[in-house]
């Protein structure tokens, strides 16, 4: 097995890396890559609906409050 970063034979203490400096490197790539990951976060997505819903009020039927009298 080869480090995936340096891509130097791995070392027992800190397979699958050589050593604990490209472990690190490794783990920083993944934080960041966590937080880069390719489309809008589910936090920001939710509010950018919440905020186009306030917007526009067009979108909400005058018909609700009918169909509810008519269920009833
Ligand atoms: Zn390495």
């Amino acid at each position: 097995m080869t480090c995936p970063i340096c891509e130097k034979p791995a070392d027992k203490a800190f397979r699958p890396f050589c050593s604990r400096r490209c472990a690190d490197v490794d783990l920083s790539r993944w934080l960041k890559g966590s937080y880069a990951i390719p489309g809008p976060p589910a936090g920001e997505e939710d509010g950018a609906m919440a905020v186009d819903d306030a917007e526009s009020p067009e979108n909400r039927p005058f018909g609700r409050p009918d169909k509810g009298m008519d269920r009833e």
